[in-house]
């Protein structure tokens, strides 16, 4: 039984490692951003007041996250397990999220942090931005944007978790097969 967070700068490739692993694990692969841009392709009025926030490559209010992520896990498909694909994203979100775990009485989650070089991670994001996925926060401007914050932001989350002793690392300087055999060989 797998929980596990994902951690790392966007462009590291986390996100194709999650669906992976997930598919061949039988677990819940839960990224917040595709939940997002959900919500903004429908034009929900949730949607509508995300849109700013994501677009210019900001986060969205934690309170918000943590609800949303909150009521996810508690579904029923999640019981056999799930990773958890860019949520935390901040100290606050992190804290939520062991406190909740800690009301339920459940271990808390692994993180898996994935790191690569700084050349790689800018030829990955220049290869997102010619992929045709055309996401509107893959701008080069954009993805500048959340490179700051999430070094801002995010990267604290490393510490925090090496310090509870629940951290692993993943080096994700290599194709997408070799890093999911790496990822297997360290959460066996
Ligand atoms: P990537 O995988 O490329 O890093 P995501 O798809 O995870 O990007 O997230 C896209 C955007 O969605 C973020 O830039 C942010 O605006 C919003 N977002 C996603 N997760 C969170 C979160 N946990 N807290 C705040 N905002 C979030």
């Amino acid at each position: 039984m797998f929980r596990l967070i994902f951690l790392g700068a966007p462009g590291v490739g986390k996100g194709t490692q999650a669906a992976i692993f997930a598919k061949n694990n039988n677990l819940v692969h839960i990224s917040t951003g595709a939940i997002l841009r959900e919500e903004i392709a429908k034009g929900s009025e949730l949607g509508l007041e995300l849109k700013p926030i994501v677009e210019k490559g900001e986060l969205a209010p934690d309170g918000l996250l943590v609800r949303l992520v909150e009521k996810r896990i508690a579904e029923d498909d999640c019981a056999n397990g799930y990773i958890l694909d860019g949520f935390p994203r901040t100290l606050k979100q992190a804290i939520a999220l062991d406190e909740l775990f800690t009301a339920k009485n459940i271990t808390l989650p692994q993180a898996v942090s994935f790191e690569i070089s700084e050349e790689n991670l800018l030829a990955r994001l220049e290869n997102r931005r010619n992929s045709g996925e055309n996401r509107v926060d893959d701008t080069i401007e954009v993805q500048k944007n959340r490179l700051k914050v999430y070094k801002e932001l995010t990267e604290p989350l490393i510490d925090y978790y090496k310090n509870k002793g629940a951290l692993i690392c993943v080096d994700g300087n290599a194709d997408v097969e070799e890093v999911q055999k790496r990822l297997i060989n360290v959460l066996s």
